[in-house]
Protein backbone atom coordinates (compact mmCIF):
# COMPACT_ATOMS: atom_id res chain seq x y z
CA UNK A 1 0.00 0.00 0.00
CA UNK A 2 1.30 3.26 -0.79
CA UNK A 3 1.32 6.07 1.56
CA UNK A 4 1.09 9.97 2.22
CA UNK A 5 4.43 11.15 3.81
CA UNK A 6 4.90 14.62 5.82
CA UNK A 7 8.22 15.55 6.02
CA UNK A 8 8.09 19.03 8.25
CA UNK A 9 10.98 21.31 9.45
CA UNK A 10 11.72 24.70 9.70
CA UNK A 11 13.64 27.33 8.03
CA UNK A 12 17.20 26.32 6.47
CA UNK A 13 16.60 22.60 7.80
CA UNK A 14 17.36 20.82 4.13
CA UNK A 15 13.53 20.18 3.40
CA UNK A 16 14.03 20.92 -0.97
CA UNK A 17 17.61 19.37 -0.87
CA UNK A 18 16.54 16.06 0.81
CA UNK A 19 13.16 16.06 -2.03
CA UNK A 20 15.58 16.71 -4.71
CA UNK A 21 17.83 13.55 -3.17
CA UNK A 22 14.73 11.47 -2.74
CA UNK A 23 13.94 12.18 -6.90
CA UNK A 24 17.42 11.51 -7.64
CA UNK A 25 17.48 8.15 -5.90
CA UNK A 26 14.20 6.80 -7.90
CA UNK A 27 16.10 7.64 -11.17
CA UNK A 28 18.94 6.07 -9.62
CA UNK A 29 16.75 2.98 -9.06
CA UNK A 30 15.13 3.22 -12.90
CA UNK A 31 12.02 4.93 -11.69
CA UNK A 32 10.35 8.19 -12.12
CA UNK A 33 9.26 10.74 -9.38
CA UNK A 34 7.48 13.53 -10.17
CA UNK A 35 8.13 16.85 -8.37
CA UNK A 36 5.24 19.30 -8.01
CA UNK A 37 5.04 22.41 -5.83
CA UNK A 38 2.16 24.97 -5.22
CA UNK A 39 2.08 27.61 -7.96
CA UNK A 40 2.01 29.94 -4.89
CA UNK A 41 5.68 30.10 -4.99
CA UNK A 42 7.29 31.71 -7.48
CA UNK A 43 10.81 32.61 -6.00
CA UNK A 44 12.74 29.90 -7.66
CA UNK A 45 11.77 30.72 -11.09
CA UNK A 46 9.45 29.52 -13.80
CA UNK A 47 8.75 25.38 -12.64
CA UNK A 48 11.93 24.95 -10.40
CA UNK A 49 12.31 24.00 -6.92
CA UNK A 50 15.60 25.15 -5.74
CA UNK A 51 17.68 25.01 -2.51
CA UNK A 52 19.39 27.39 -0.35
CA UNK A 53 22.66 25.26 -1.06
CA UNK A 54 22.18 25.94 -4.62
CA UNK A 55 20.65 22.87 -5.52
CA UNK A 56 17.91 23.22 -8.28
CA UNK A 57 15.56 20.76 -10.39
CA UNK A 58 12.51 21.33 -12.72
CA UNK A 59 9.01 20.74 -11.44
CA UNK A 60 5.51 21.12 -12.52
CA UNK A 61 2.85 22.60 -10.77
CA UNK A 62 0.56 21.02 -8.21
CA UNK A 63 -2.41 23.11 -9.97
CA UNK A 64 -1.32 21.08 -13.29
CA UNK A 65 -1.64 17.40 -11.28
CA UNK A 66 -5.11 16.47 -13.76
CA UNK A 67 -2.85 17.21 -17.31
CA UNK A 68 -0.32 14.95 -15.94
CA UNK A 69 -0.50 11.37 -16.59
CA UNK A 70 0.71 9.87 -13.62
CA UNK A 71 0.85 6.51 -14.76
CA UNK A 72 4.59 7.22 -15.83
CA UNK A 73 5.78 7.61 -12.16
CA UNK A 74 6.45 5.64 -9.38
CA UNK A 75 6.15 8.38 -6.75
CA UNK A 76 5.14 12.33 -6.54
CA UNK A 77 7.27 14.86 -4.53
CA UNK A 78 6.01 17.71 -3.27
CA UNK A 79 7.89 20.78 -1.84
CA UNK A 80 6.54 23.97 -0.01
CA UNK A 81 3.30 21.69 1.08
CA UNK A 82 2.87 24.28 3.46
CA UNK A 83 1.11 26.18 0.59
CA UNK A 84 -1.00 23.52 -0.47
CA UNK A 85 -4.93 24.41 0.14
CA UNK A 86 -7.28 21.69 2.06
CA UNK A 87 -8.73 20.38 -1.61
CA UNK A 88 -5.25 19.83 -3.14
CA UNK A 89 -3.80 17.53 0.15
CA UNK A 90 -7.96 15.76 -0.50
CA UNK A 91 -6.43 15.33 -4.02
CA UNK A 92 -3.30 13.93 -3.52
CA UNK A 93 -4.87 11.95 -0.22
CA UNK A 94 -6.92 10.33 -3.22
CA UNK A 95 -3.84 9.68 -5.66
CA UNK A 96 -1.80 7.59 -2.80
CA UNK A 97 -4.98 5.65 -1.74
CA UNK A 98 -6.72 5.29 -5.51
CA UNK A 99 -3.93 4.81 -7.61
CA UNK A 100 -1.51 3.74 -5.34
CA UNK A 101 1.03 6.20 -5.84
CA UNK A 102 3.15 7.18 -2.52
CA UNK A 103 3.38 11.17 -2.28
CA UNK A 104 5.55 12.30 -0.18
CA UNK A 105 5.29 16.49 0.68
CA UNK A 106 7.88 18.54 2.33
CA UNK A 107 7.11 21.43 4.20
CA UNK A 108 7.14 24.04 6.94
CA UNK A 109 4.81 23.24 9.90
CA UNK A 110 4.38 26.51 11.37
CA UNK A 111 4.19 30.53 10.04
CA UNK A 112 5.90 32.97 11.10
CA UNK A 113 3.60 33.72 14.05
CA UNK A 114 3.24 30.17 14.74
CA UNK A 115 0.34 29.27 13.03
CA UNK A 116 -0.17 25.87 11.17
CA UNK A 117 -0.29 26.27 7.49
CA UNK A 118 -3.04 25.70 5.88
CA UNK A 119 -1.66 22.96 3.72
CA UNK A 120 0.39 21.23 7.20
CA UNK A 121 -2.86 21.27 8.43
CA UNK A 122 -4.41 18.36 6.89
CA UNK A 123 -1.13 16.90 6.12
CA UNK A 124 -0.55 16.60 9.75
CA UNK A 125 -4.02 15.73 9.87
CA UNK A 126 -4.12 13.05 7.16
CA UNK A 127 -0.48 11.90 6.22
CA UNK A 128 0.15 8.04 6.88
CA UNK A 129 3.65 8.97 7.93
CA UNK A 130 4.90 12.03 9.72
CA UNK A 131 8.41 12.67 10.11
CA UNK A 132 10.53 15.87 11.40
CA UNK A 133 13.91 17.07 9.55
CA UNK A 134 15.71 18.70 12.31
CA UNK A 135 17.74 22.01 12.12
CA UNK A 136 18.85 23.97 15.11
CA UNK A 137 18.53 27.35 16.39
CA UNK A 138 21.95 29.38 16.99
CA UNK A 139 21.70 28.49 20.83
CA UNK A 140 22.49 24.92 20.08
CA UNK A 141 18.75 23.70 20.97
CA UNK A 142 16.29 22.73 18.30
CA UNK A 143 14.74 25.11 15.93
CA UNK A 144 11.41 24.38 15.42
CA UNK A 145 9.85 27.93 14.65
CA UNK A 146 10.58 30.34 11.83
CA UNK A 147 10.84 33.87 12.72
CA UNK A 148 10.35 36.19 10.07
CA UNK A 149 13.21 39.26 10.38
CA UNK A 150 13.35 42.31 8.99
CA UNK A 151 15.83 44.98 9.58
CA UNK A 152 17.48 42.74 11.93
CA UNK A 153 14.49 42.52 14.01
CA UNK A 154 12.02 39.46 14.40
CA UNK A 155 8.72 40.88 13.23
CA UNK A 156 5.60 39.25 15.06
CA UNK A 157 2.76 40.98 12.89
CA UNK A 158 1.87 41.13 8.56
CA UNK A 159 0.55 38.67 6.14
CA UNK A 160 1.33 34.83 6.52
CA UNK A 161 2.37 34.66 2.89
CA UNK A 162 4.69 37.59 1.75
CA UNK A 163 6.00 37.28 -2.09
CA UNK A 164 8.93 39.03 -3.14
CA UNK A 165 9.41 41.41 0.25
CA UNK A 166 12.42 41.80 1.39
CA UNK A 167 11.93 40.05 4.73
CA UNK A 168 14.36 36.71 5.36
CA UNK A 169 13.28 33.84 7.72
CA UNK A 170 15.53 32.15 10.65
CA UNK A 171 14.84 29.03 12.18
CA UNK A 172 14.72 29.30 16.39
CA UNK A 173 13.76 27.37 18.99
CA UNK A 174 10.42 28.25 20.58
CA UNK A 175 11.93 30.34 23.48
CA UNK A 176 14.28 32.14 21.08
CA UNK A 177 11.61 32.48 18.47
CA UNK A 178 8.63 34.06 21.61
CA UNK A 179 11.28 36.33 22.62
CA UNK A 180 12.24 37.21 19.86
CA UNK A 181 16.39 36.96 20.24
CA UNK A 182 18.46 36.22 17.08
CA UNK A 183 22.01 35.45 17.65
CA UNK A 184 23.72 37.68 19.90
CA UNK A 185 26.28 39.27 17.81
CA UNK A 186 29.99 40.45 18.65
CA UNK A 187 32.29 42.32 16.00
CA UNK A 188 35.73 40.97 16.46
CA UNK A 189 39.12 41.88 15.61
CA UNK A 190 40.85 39.09 13.93
CA UNK A 191 44.45 39.17 14.22
CA UNK A 192 46.05 35.55 13.78
CA UNK A 193 44.46 33.48 11.63
CA UNK A 194 42.77 35.25 8.92
CA UNK A 195 43.32 33.05 5.84
CA UNK A 196 40.41 31.06 7.40
CA UNK A 197 38.21 33.79 6.49
CA UNK A 198 39.30 34.02 2.53
CA UNK A 199 36.24 31.58 1.44
CA UNK A 200 33.93 34.31 3.14
CA UNK A 201 35.67 37.48 1.85
CA UNK A 202 36.25 36.06 -1.81
CA UNK A 203 32.20 36.45 -1.94
CA UNK A 204 32.96 40.47 -2.04
CA UNK A 205 36.14 40.22 -3.88
CA UNK A 206 36.76 37.44 -6.16
CA UNK A 207 40.59 38.43 -6.40
CA UNK A 208 42.78 36.53 -4.06
CA UNK A 209 45.50 38.29 -5.50
CA UNK A 210 43.82 41.58 -5.12
CA UNK A 211 42.72 40.50 -1.31
CA UNK A 212 46.11 39.25 -0.06
CA UNK A 213 47.07 43.50 -0.65
CA UNK A 214 45.12 44.89 1.83
CA UNK A 215 44.32 41.65 4.53
CA UNK A 216 47.96 41.28 6.13
CA UNK A 217 48.97 44.98 6.04
CA UNK A 218 44.83 45.88 7.17
CA UNK A 219 42.73 44.85 10.36
CA UNK A 220 40.08 42.53 9.60
CA UNK A 221 36.84 42.31 11.66
CA UNK A 222 34.76 39.45 11.75
CA UNK A 223 30.96 39.81 12.95
CA UNK A 224 30.07 36.64 14.69
CA UNK A 225 26.58 36.23 15.12
CA UNK A 226 25.90 33.04 18.18
CA UNK A 227 29.53 32.33 17.27
CA UNK A 228 29.16 32.08 13.45
CA UNK A 229 30.59 34.03 10.92
CA UNK A 230 28.07 36.55 9.40
CA UNK A 231 30.24 39.07 7.93
CA UNK A 232 33.68 40.81 7.75
CA UNK A 233 35.36 43.89 7.10
CA UNK A 234 38.73 45.07 6.21
CA UNK A 235 40.02 48.37 7.56
CA UNK A 236 43.00 49.59 5.51
CA UNK A 237 45.14 52.95 5.36
CA UNK A 238 45.14 54.62 2.07
CA UNK A 239 48.46 56.24 0.44
CA UNK A 240 47.43 59.38 1.99
CA UNK A 241 46.94 58.13 5.55
CA UNK A 242 43.56 57.88 5.35
CA UNK A 243 41.12 55.18 6.43
CA UNK A 244 39.49 53.33 3.83
CA UNK A 245 36.93 50.62 4.67
CA UNK A 246 37.28 46.97 2.52
CA UNK A 247 35.53 44.11 1.79
CA UNK A 248 32.27 44.13 3.69
CA UNK A 249 30.55 41.40 2.70
CA UNK A 250 27.94 39.63 4.69
CA UNK A 251 27.59 35.73 4.38
CA UNK A 252 24.94 33.94 2.61
CA UNK A 253 22.37 32.79 5.28
CA UNK A 254 22.76 36.18 7.32
CA UNK A 255 21.76 38.65 4.44
CA UNK A 256 18.61 40.80 5.10
CA UNK A 257 19.18 41.76 8.41
CA UNK A 258 20.75 44.87 8.34
CA UNK A 259 24.39 43.58 9.51
CA UNK A 260 26.14 45.45 6.35
CA UNK A 261 24.96 49.00 7.95
CA UNK A 262 25.91 47.45 11.31
CA UNK A 263 29.65 46.52 10.16
CA UNK A 264 29.67 50.12 8.34
CA UNK A 265 28.95 52.38 11.48
CA UNK A 266 31.77 49.75 13.70
CA UNK A 267 33.66 50.97 11.13
CA UNK A 268 33.06 54.72 11.15
CA UNK A 269 33.38 54.42 15.18
CA UNK A 270 36.92 52.36 15.22
CA UNK A 271 37.90 55.23 12.35
CA UNK A 272 37.05 58.22 14.81
CA UNK A 273 40.37 59.46 15.54
CA UNK A 274 41.71 58.48 12.14
CA UNK A 275 41.51 61.07 10.00
CA UNK A 276 38.84 63.19 8.55
CA UNK A 277 37.09 61.08 5.92
CA UNK A 278 36.21 57.26 5.83
CA UNK A 279 36.44 56.04 2.20
CA UNK A 280 34.88 53.17 0.97
CA UNK A 281 35.79 52.04 -3.14
CA UNK A 282 32.65 50.00 -4.61
CA UNK A 283 30.91 49.34 -7.60
CA UNK A 284 27.75 51.23 -8.53
CA UNK A 285 25.23 48.54 -7.58
CA UNK A 286 26.16 49.51 -3.77
CA UNK A 287 26.40 53.38 -4.07
CA UNK A 288 22.76 53.49 -2.66
CA UNK A 289 23.85 51.68 0.61
CA UNK A 290 26.49 53.70 1.35
CA UNK A 291 24.56 56.66 0.83
CA UNK A 292 22.26 55.74 2.82
CA UNK A 293 24.72 55.26 5.59
CA UNK A 294 25.93 59.29 4.58
CA UNK A 295 28.57 58.36 3.01
CA UNK A 296 29.18 60.76 -0.40
CA UNK A 297 30.75 60.23 -4.06
CA UNK A 298 34.14 61.08 -3.44
CA UNK A 299 35.59 60.16 -7.16
CA UNK A 300 35.92 57.52 -9.86
CA UNK A 301 38.59 54.84 -10.62
CA UNK A 302 38.08 54.46 -14.19
CA UNK A 303 38.44 50.96 -15.83
CA UNK A 304 39.58 49.55 -12.22
CA UNK A 305 37.66 46.44 -12.13
CA UNK A 306 39.18 45.69 -15.99
CA UNK A 307 42.64 46.86 -15.09
CA UNK A 308 42.91 45.10 -11.91
CA UNK A 309 41.18 41.71 -12.12
CA UNK A 310 42.50 38.92 -14.22
CA UNK A 311 38.80 38.13 -15.50
CA UNK A 312 35.93 40.14 -16.12
CA UNK A 313 34.05 40.73 -12.91
CA UNK A 314 29.65 40.42 -14.04
CA UNK A 315 27.55 42.39 -11.76
CA UNK A 316 23.36 42.26 -12.50
CA UNK A 317 24.61 41.05 -16.46
CA UNK A 318 27.01 43.40 -16.74
CA UNK A 319 30.73 43.52 -17.11
CA UNK A 320 32.08 45.85 -13.87
CA UNK A 321 34.44 48.80 -14.92
CA UNK A 322 34.48 51.45 -12.73
CA UNK A 323 35.08 51.65 -8.34
CA UNK A 324 32.83 54.31 -7.41
CA UNK A 325 35.09 55.75 -4.42
CA UNK A 326 32.52 57.53 -1.46
CA UNK A 327 33.87 58.99 1.74
CA UNK A 328 31.90 60.15 4.56
CA UNK A 329 33.40 62.67 7.49
CA UNK A 330 34.56 61.38 10.73
ZN1 LIG B 1 17.48 29.08 20.82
Amino acid sequence: MAKLYFRYGAMGSSKTANAIMVQYNYHERGQNALMLKPMLDNRDGDRTVGSRSGLSAPCRYVEELDEIDLTAYDCIIVDEAQFLKKEQVQHLVDIVDNRNIPVICYGLRADFQGNLFEGSHWLMAWADTIEEIKTVCWCGRKATMNARVMGGKVVKAGEQIVLGGNESYVALCRKHWAKGELAPLEVRRIAAGKSAYLPLLLDADPSERMIAGYLEGGELYALLAGGKAAGAMVIARRADGAPELKNLVVAEGFRGRGYGALLVRHALRLCASRGDRLFVGTSAANVAFYEKLGFERAYVAQNFFVDNYEAPIIENGEVLKDMIYLSKAL
